[in-house]
């Protein structure tokens, strides 16, 4: 079989036997999201597994929305899950919603009721669980679990008619009360919620339990490997039985593996859900996020999020990953692409006392020195420039080698300059800088009389065109990730993760659409802001800083 990116994991190793063995002629996977958030990059590594699966091996794969519980979820969830999967350059084969197979579903339930194997109960939520057991005790029977077919056929119909409230009544499979796993000591595999669904209007007011729907979803669309996460391991005896008590014509097998987890941040969309509500972030997009949306806005690109979850493999083992491992593989992936300018996010003004007033010439300078096909881009240059507020000091420390009195730096792509005085405001603060600069040292005439050891950028003054610099730290702090089920992370919000600076790019940049992505010399990739670019406001968001101190795992 063809394996372009030479990575195996145990799921494929597992379809691979299966289509060698003939237990399936051809491969059916699906993605099946609950549209109750955003997707998270958790969400990514799911969606890469199965459509990457599905494409190796010709098979399908589904986009399956899991809408069962009407509470929670939204149609602009379900926009926004459609559009990820999409931006992160998957098609489906087919799109299916879960609540299209409610009456399929409700059928299966009435014959679990004819055969014996499911008893409306009127034990509460609390009672139910009070009497399930432990881990070391068996359950105890309900006492409405030995009515009768007849009975409980009249029961959930008229659950289904809306005669009671929520909770009063439920549908449980009767399968064992003492089984050493909890899963089958009687689970609950339909509720009254008396609530508009997305899909389905006020048509239904009984809904399915997910562990009593998914199998049932998964059988209905063909499916041959179910993949989840780990938590639903000690589920799948439980899926096996729905398969084979419900008499559904195919079966699927469910297969898990561990879930990613990312330091310094949060990966459900309970807690991501909270920190919008709460307005600590400004929306499920908001370039601080781990949600796909929000990775986008902050400018990672499909390319770099693919390879990092093809990278961080497929396992059985939990572990938390480093989050800059996803950076290193956007460096990668921009390294080539973007295009490199030169911005100044703190300016500091710079008058060149010996260059002429009013001449103004253009400077040639690559568009990207490690892919010199994409040219070359005319720069200005005159009597005013700005720089950066920390490339000069007035009394610098030893082996500073950026502008300071007396000293001289290159300009990058442009000339020496030496700095021969500096204003300061009545406060103290340094304001402008003069220099001189040598038109013998221009850059690219070959110039070798003397060296210096800083190379500075900037930006001319008169046609700077000025920039909102967006600044990204990690939106909490801890490397621990946050596993209790607590709000605890919302007290390790850095107050740091968002500073806005304001400077200016180059001229050439008074053109830049939204998601256009540049290196900025000497400061890292940046991405332009789809939402608040206007015709007179740039914004940058930082993707990533250009070196980082991380060092990839040995594979
Ligand atoms: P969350 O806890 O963030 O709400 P979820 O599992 O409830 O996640 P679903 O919408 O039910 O979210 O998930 C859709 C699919 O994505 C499931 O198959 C689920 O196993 C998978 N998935 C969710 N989170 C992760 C993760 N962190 N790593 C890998 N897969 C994940
Ligand atoms: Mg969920």
């Amino acid at each position: 079989m063809e394996n372009p990116n030479n990575t195996s994991n145990f799921i494929r190793n597992i379809i691979v036997d299966d289509l060698k063995e003939g237990r399936v002629d051809s491969i059916v996977t699906r993605f099946p999201p609950e549209p109750n958030g955003y997707l998270h990059i958790g969400h990514a590594k799911s969606i890469c597994l199965n459509f990457e699966l599905a494409r190796e091996f010709k098979g399908r794969v589904h986009l399956r929305f899991d809408d069962t519980n009407p509470l929670k979820e939204d149609t602009e969830y379900v926009e926004s899950i459609k559009e990820d999967v999409q931006w992160l350059g998957f098609e489906w084969d087919g799109l299916y919603f879960a609540s299209d197979y409610f009456e399929e579903m409700y059928k299966r339930a009435i014959l679990l009721i004819e055969k014996g194997k499911a008893y409306v109960d009127d034990l509460s939520a609390d009672e139910i669980r009070q009497m399930r057991g432990t881990l070391t005790e068996p359950g105890q029977n309900s006492p409405y679990r030995d009515r009768g077919v007849e009975e409980n056929l009249d029961l959930f119909e008229r659950m289904r008619g809306g005669e009671f409230q929520n909770g009063e009544k439920v549908l449980r499979a009767k399968i064992d009360m003492s089984s050493p796993n909890i899963n089958l000591r009687d689970p609950v595999i339909y509720r009254i919620a008396h609530a508009t669904h997305h899909n389905t209007g006020d048509k239904w007011c009984i809904y399915p339990m997910y562990a009593f729907a998914h199998p049932i979803e998964d059988a209905i669309e063909g499916v041959t490997h179910s993949i989840c996460t780990l938590e639903f391991e000690d589920q799948r005896p439980l899926y096996d039985w729905v398969i084979e008590q419900c008499e559904m014509d195919s079966t699927p097998h469910q297969y898990e593996f561990a879930r990613l987890n990312l330091t310094n941040t949060v990966m459900s969309k309970r807690k991501l859900k909270l920190l919008v509500d709460e307005g600590t972030v400004d929306g499920w997009d908001d370039p601080r996020m781990p949600t796909i949306s929000g990775l986008r806005r902050r400018g990672y690109t499909p390319e770099s999020i693919r390879t990092f979850c093809r990278e961080i493999g497929v396992t059985k083992g939990s572990g938390v990953i480093d989050s800059k491992y996803l950076d290193h593989f956007l460096r990668e992936d921009l390294k080539l692409k973007a295009p490199r300018t030169m911005g100044i996010l703190k300016p500091l003004k710079v008058v060149i006392t010996n260059y002429p007033e009013g001449q103004v010439e253009w400077l040639d300078a690559e568009i990207n020195p490690e892919n010199l096909e994409m040219g070359v881009r005319q720069i200005p240059f005159s009597r005013e420039i700005y720089i950066e507020q920390d490339d000069f000091m007035e009394n610098p420390p030893n082996k500073y080698f950026r502008l300071f009195p007396g000293n001289e730096v290159r300009l990058k792509h442009a000339y020496f300059i030496k700095c021969h005085d500096f204003v300061k405001d009545e406060n103290g603060n340094v304001v402008e800088i003069h220099c001189t600069y040598d038109p013998e040292t221009k850059s690219g005439s070959g110039f070798t009389g003397r060296k210096v050891k800083g190379t500075i950028h900037w930006v001319e003054a008169s046609h700077a065109v000025p920039a909102e610099f967006r600044l990204y730290e990690p939106l909490i702090l801890d490397e621990e990730n946050d596993e209790d089920e607590s709000s605890s992370f919302l007290d390790r919000i850095n107050a740091n993760s968002l500073v806005k600076e304001h400077g200016f790019v180059e001229p050439n940049m008074k053109e830049v659409k939204g998601q256009d992505k540049f290196q900025f010399f000497r400061h890292g990739y940046f991405n332009v802001d789809p939402k608040d670019l206007s015709d007179d406001h740039i914004v940058f968001n930082l993707i990533v800083s250009l070196k980082s101190s991380f060092e990839l795992p040995k594979k």
